[in-house]
Formats: structure tokens, sequence, C-alpha cells
């Protein structure tokens, strides 16, 4: 009984639950976080964080430095 639990966790193709869980959600989670991206683009709200973002962009100006650091840093 107990052998045949252990055989059938070894095969699970999933080295731990909370990576079954997101396999198994992702296209949910996915949804769900481009929903609320969008969501707060168009109440002009900073989607780092929820400060009022700086007009025709989606960060705040505080994110927007932020960002332009990482883009920097990630062409160079
Ligand atoms: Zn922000």
């Amino acid at each position: 009984m107990i052998r045949k639990l252990l055989n059938r966790l070894r095969k699970h193709k999933y080295p731990n639950r909370f990576l079954k869980f997101y396999h198994l959600n992702k296209k949910r989670l996915n949804n769900e976080r481009r929903s609320l991206y969008d969501e707060k683009r168009k109440k002009g709200i900073c989607v780092r964080c929820n400060d009022k973002a700086v007009s025709g962009i989606v960060f705040c100006s505080y994110h927007q430095k932020k960002q332009k650091k990482y883009n920097r840093i990630a062409r160079s």
C-alpha cells in the first residue's frame, strides 16, 4: 500500500508541488497578471508600485528611473 503510494509520487513529473501548481495554473496566472497590468495602465497607476504614473508610460517617476537604469545595463 505504502510502496504503491511512493511509486506514484516518484513517477510524478513535477519536482515539487509549487511547480506543479504553477504548471497547472500558469494560463490563469498569466491572464490575471496581464489584466492587472492593463487595468493599472488604463488608470494611470505605476505597474510596479501604486503611485501615479508619468503620463504616457506605465511607471511612476521613481520606477521610470529604475527602468532606464536597468535598460542601460541590459543594452551595454
Ligand atoms: Zn512605481
